[in-house]
């Protein structure tokens, strides 16, 4: 092959495909782009050819729910992308429920495009919203401007940051929201149980830890759920419980789907590692909305996802100043906690390590399938030929997580001290090294807005 049709770079090590592990296989490089795979004798390359034999070669994750402008504004993308990278996570889809303001109009969408341009380590895609009341002009200027998806609550936390949406608008969102053909997350709580919950407890004083999970109880997830699919049923809206952490959830979305609604559901990596009695024992640092259940769910959410159940696996990293986590009344503190510097290495040693589930199941879950869902797919997601080469290399060699090692300004995280069954020994982004396994390698400003190429599930 003449020197100017050779490949850039080279990648070896066993590939995690769609259909199983292709064993020393190769992934050449042209470009941003993957152009070639294979096993054996490869092509010559003009740059590196880098040799991961032994290790799995993997497509980056793609982490369909992440929180990072919460607590301190877009600015927080700086850091949540650099601790991606560590985790072999080379996309994001950022959720709109940011402070000061939620993304809720084209000209809001476009000035946090350019944050993104600005600060970002790896590929970023976007949720957009509405506003409590008289917003809904906003959904066909969003869909336009390139938002991955919506996202709306049945809960209200803030009526500014993050308010609910009364049915009427929910049922006119619904509406011009499926004209768009993107999906539309809701975040699925009740707000007048949960409510009356956690009025009678603390009026009984009890505010431990331990109230977290029984304030917010599975049936607040499941009345919210049917109340959305219900009002998707009608208005013909791709429907996505932004997170279940019950396995009936996946039960109810599969109902509606038999009769026809776009109804689908994902869960977040915490309710599938940890339990209600890891989170009484952490405290407030664990909690988060929907509240992780009780020990049994944690098996009955791993065979949901065996059974095909689960629509994708996510984190919801939502990386909140401790100063926010300290009051002594568990409801007093925030709700949310990081997570997308190890939802591939938790995943990996709960799911592959610790049950015997295909390492491409693995993929499937943490890439295509979200990648898919927000109309990704096949440019990110995919070890395919034309793909973006957003590429990770996993180590199946244990290692202890610690926290400090987190490049972020926040670095509390529920899996300090975790032994995870294998460590990312490098992370590519459109085919440039941007983790070597110890060292973030790409400078702010490396990551890109990347809006959806279809709206097709
Ligand atoms: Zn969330």
């Amino acid at each position: 092959m003449p020197e100017s049709t050779a490949f850039d770079s080279l990648i070896r090590g066993d590939l995690v495909l769609p259909g199983g592990v292709l064993r020393d296989g190769y992934l050449a490089l042209a470009g941003e782009r993957i152009a070639a795979i294979g096993a054996g004798a490869a092509a010559p390359v003009k740059g590196e050819a880098h040799d991961f034999s032994g290790r799995f070669v993997l497509a980056g994750a793609v982490d369909g729910h992440v929180h990072c402008g919460s607590d301190v504004g877009w600015d927080g993308l700086e850091g949540m992308t650099r601790a991606a990278l560590t985790g072999g996570t080379t996309t994001a889809v950022d959720m709109p429920y940011d402070v000061p303001e939620t993304v809720h109009s084209a000209d809001l969408f476009r000035r946090k495009v350019e944050k993104v341009r600005a600060l970002a380590h790896m590929d970023i895609a976007l949720y957009g919203t509405i506003r409590k009341e008289g917003g809904l002009d906003a959904i066909p200027e969003l869909a336009e401007a390139g938002c991955a998806a919506f996202k709306v609550s049945t809960y209200e936390n803030s009526p500014t940051r993050f308010p609910r949406i009364a049915h009427a608008d929910m049922r006119t969102a619904f509406r011009l929201i499926a004209e768009t053909g993107l999906a539309v997350s809701v975040h699925n709580e009740d707000q007048e149980l949960v409510d009356a919950l956690i009025r009678r407890f603390r009026a009984e004083g009890k505010t431990g830890p331990e109230w977290h999970e029984p304030s917010r109880p599975p049936l607040s997830e499941w009345l919210a759920n049917a109340e959305v699919f219900e009002i998707a049923a009608e208005a013909g809206a791709r429907v996505h419980i932004a997170h279940s952490a019950t396995a009936r959830g996946f039960d109810q979305a599969a109902a509606y789907r038999a009769q026809g609604v776009r109804a689908t559901a994902e869960t977040c990596v915490q309710y599938l590692v940890f339990s209600n009695e890891d989170m009484v024992r952490i405290g407030a640092k664990a909690k988060v909305n929907p509240p992780i259940r009780p020990e049994p769910e944690r098996e009955r959410l791993w065979e949901r996802l065996k059974a095909g159940l689960i629509a994708f696996v996510s984190t919801d990293h939502a990386p909140w100043r401790s100063e926010k986590k300290r009051a002594p009344a568990i409801f007093d503190n925030l709700s949310g906690a990081r997570g997308i510097e190890t939802l591939m290495l938790a995943f990996y040693s709960e799911g592959v390590a610790g049950r015997g589930l295909p390492i491409e199941a693995m993929s499937y879950y943490l890439s295509e399938a979200p990648a898919r869902h927000f109309g990704l797919y096949p440019r990110k997601g995919a070890l395919k030929v034309g793909s973006d080469a957003d590429i990770v290399v996993l180590d199946p060699t244990p290692f202890v997580f610690d926290e400090a090692a987190i490049p972020d300004t926040v670095r509390s995280s529920l899996y300090h001290g975790r032994r995870f069954a294998g460590r990312i020994a490098a992370t590519f982004v459109r085919g440039r090294k941007a983790f070597d396994g110890e060292r973030v390698l790409v400078e702010k400003g490396f990551g890109r807005f990347v809006r959806p190429v279809s709206a097709a599930a």
